[in-house]
């Protein structure tokens, strides 16, 4: 057995396989950005090496640094996780020119599969079934859109070399094709670095089945039954379960000897997945159904796999790679139980999933019967804009579907997280919706439950803005009114509050677009608040039970349960630039970097067009006009990088 293990990864997988080393007796070396310092994932392994700067290029990604780190620590293997060097056939073949084992399978495996074309030219042969679709080497337009008329509308373009749902578009007809390819192109080359494409049919009602697979050097290959991962957001997995709802044996052990057949069929040695495209409507779970890709890594839903098997997949794949022989053979693996993950994201559902980043300002993880919370941060940690904005893996296990639904959702309830806009809330009523809950599932679920699951815009209550008055008194010390006042409260703003003075003054809030103004004024039996809205004098008194007021900058998070509002909490100081940007101006949404402008100075626009494209978080966010108008200036150009909250561009008015 290994006894030396460095991890080439953050995050929740870096602690989730630091887990499994340490339980196993192996010395674990962390490597970590010069973002990540303070990360949970070098506290918790013996040692850590700095690879570098912020960038995953600079540092994760940067395969010398992390090969010296590896050689410096005296590692006798590397675990890549999954994402960064995971699937990096180069990165495989510089381990073992290294000596350093690679904890995953051969280079000449992740080639065959690292490609969405060359995967499928390879699956054709080994008899496993396909979408039908083009994955040719002729990449012309004219002939790509030739073979998408054969295949027939609707289709899916695809990234050969991509992951992670991107470079992926629906074209419906014709005379799409051409703007679709040209955006997937571009996409897929500033995400991989090539920009060939495949090209599907598209399925309007799939469902994503997935098979867990694991070979051995002795040439054993078994399968550890599927995954159901149709609960997706733009082609990305949001909640996953084992086994699939609804399908049968008989097509359980179908789709797991195709798997098999697909994993001989390359020699495949350690942990993978195959993925499958099920036409769900024609037959549910059973359904016909289509290779898709193979992932030749840990997936991120590795867990409900372990759940309903009773596996630790990562003492797998540390056993396989030191050479030893599978754990179990096929007939000594059986389920147990339903088990559901939820990715808890650090993401605004109601701004169509836009990553958000920011410091967790409070944080306490929920516990019970059959949970279980894989993360990579803690209390005080931030969520950093240069990484995947994954907070953490919550997954249930029960007896069956529903006590595991039932569970998770209990646990999503209680989780209390105040800081960056989560997922939460839109997680919990995934969770606990009818359909869902039915099995009712396919990968258009989240799309067509849009508004049941999307947090209505609540107005505020003036419950609550009583409640965020109560803080900001209870913050600056006026404990005649609350006790357990915090007399080291950072509060550092001048302002008019002077002690032993007829006590009276004006707090401006904002929540969304709405300016609240509150003339406050302490009669000296306690305060009462005069509120813009025209309700007068009513009393702040203590913080409302089950209601928490957090502050993160300006920001105050009223939160009850899974819920927050957030109010800005407006300095009369900062109001000046708040009106400025609000003239023509468009800012960044996040910090990133500028893909593409797309107007230029002088320009006229329409409301709602797109005028520049913004890379941040690994997803491409357009900027549109707020409203009709004439381009007076652009800021950037493509390949700038750009802080939060600057000027992009600058729109002047219509000039009638
Ligand atoms: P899984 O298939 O294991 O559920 P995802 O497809 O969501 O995982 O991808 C896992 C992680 O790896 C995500 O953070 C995703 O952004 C990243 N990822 C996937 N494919 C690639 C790739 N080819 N290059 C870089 N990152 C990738
Ligand atoms: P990635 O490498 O980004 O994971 P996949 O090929 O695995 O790409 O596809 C990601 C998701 O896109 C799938 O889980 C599925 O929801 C959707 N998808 C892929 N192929 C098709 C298709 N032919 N028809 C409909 N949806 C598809
Ligand atoms: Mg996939």
């Amino acid at each position: 057995m290994i006894s030396s293990l460095l991890i080439a990864n953050r995050g929740e997988i870096a602690v989730r396989v630091m887990r499994t080393a340490r339980r196993m007796g192996i010395r674990t070396i962390a490597v970590y950005s010069e973002a990540d310092a303070g990360a949970m994932h070098v506290a918790e392994a013996d040692e850590a090496v700095c690879v570098g700067p912020p960038s995953p290029t600079e540092s994760y990604l940067n395969m010398e640094a992390v090969l010296g780190a590896a050689r410096d620590s005296g590692a006798e293997a590397i675990h890549p996780g999954y994402g960064f060097l995971s699937e990096n056939a180069a990165f495989a073949e510089a381990c073992q020119e290294a000596g350093i084992i690679f904890v995953g399978p051969s280079a000449a495996s992740i080639r065959a599969m690292g490609d969405k074309a060359a995967a499928k030219a390879a699956m054709e042969g080994a008899g496993v079934p396909l979408v039908p679709g083009y994955h040719g080497d002729d990449q012309t337009p004219k002939v790509l859109a030739g073979e998408a008329k054969k295949i027939g509308f609707p289709v899916l373009i695809k990234a050969s070399a991509g992951g992670g749902g991107r470079g992926m578009r629906i074209v419906r007809d014709a005379v799409e094709f051409t703007d679709a390819l040209a955006s997937a192109k571009r996409e897929a080359k500033g995400a991989f670095g090539d920009d060939r494409v495949i090209i599907e049919k598209y399925l309007e009602r799939p469902r994503h089945i997935e098979v867990q697979m694991f070979g051995d050097t002795q040439g054993n290959v078994v399968h550890l039954f599927e995954r159901d991962c149709s609960l997706q957001r733009r082609y990305q997995k949001v909640i996953e379960e084992a086994p699939a709802p609804g399908m049968s044996d008989a097509r359980r052990a179908e789709i797991g000897a195709a798997a098999i057949a697909a994993a001989k069929s390359i020699d495949y040695v350690g942990a993978g997945t195959v993925e499958f495209i099920v036409d769900a409507a024609a037959g549910g779970a059973d359904g016909p159904f289509y290779f898709m890709e193979m992932n030749t890594r840990l997936q991120v839903e590795h867990p409900v796999t372990e759940l309903i098997t009773g596996t630790d997949l990562v003492e797998w794949q540390l056993r396989v790679a030191s050479g030893e022989r599978l754990p179990l053979n096929q007939e000594r693996i059986t389920q147990t139980g339903h088990a559901v993950e939820a990715r808890l994201y650090a993401e605004d559902p109601s701004r169509d999933f836009l990553p958000a980043a920011g410091r967790l300002v409070h944080l306490q993880w929920p516990a019970g019967d059959g949970i279980r919370i894989d993360t990579g941060v803690r209390n005080g940690d931030s969520i950093a804009v240069e990484y995947d904005p994954l907070i953490a893996k919550m997954i249930a296990h029960g007896p069956d579907r529903e006590t595991a639904l039932h569970r998770l959702h209990a646990a999503m309830c209680e989780l209390q997280l105040v800081g960056p806009i989560t997922n939460q809330a839109f997680l919990a009523d995934a969770l606990a919706h009818p359909a869902f809950i039915e099995g009712e599932i396919d990968t258009n679920f989240i799309a067509e439950h849009r508004s049941a699951l999307l947090p209505t815009e609540a107005s505020m209550s003036n419950a609550n803005i009583l409640a965020a008055l109560a803080f900001l008194l209870e913050e600056r010390g006026h404990s005649q009114v609350l006790r357990g006042g915090d007399a080291h409260s950072p509060w550092n703003i001048t302002d008019s509050w002077r002690p032993n003075l007829p006590a009276r003054d004006r707090v401006e809030l904002q929540y969304g677009d709405t300016d609240i103004s509150v003339d406050l004024m302490n009669d000296g039996r306690g305060w009462q608040a005069n509120l813009s809205n025209g309700d007068s004098s009513l009393p702040v008194g203590q913080l409302p039970e089950g209601v928490a007021v957090y502050r993160d900058g300006h920001t105050l998070i009223l939160t009850d349960g899974p819920r927050q509002q957030r109010l800005t909490h407006i300095v009369p100081l900062e109001q000046a630039d708040r009106g400025e940007g609000a003239g023509g101006g468009l800012s960044a949404p996040m910090p990133g970097k500028v893909v593409q402008a797309l107007v230029a100075a002088g320009d006229s626009v329409i409301r709602g067009q797109t005028v520049m494209i913004l890379e941040a978080m690994k997803m491409e966010h357009a900027i549109s006009a707020p409203a009709d108008g004439v381009v007076a200036d652009v800021f950037f150009n493509a390949g700038d990088q750009v802080d939060e909250g600057v000027e992009l561009l600058r729109l002047a008015k219509d000039s009638e």
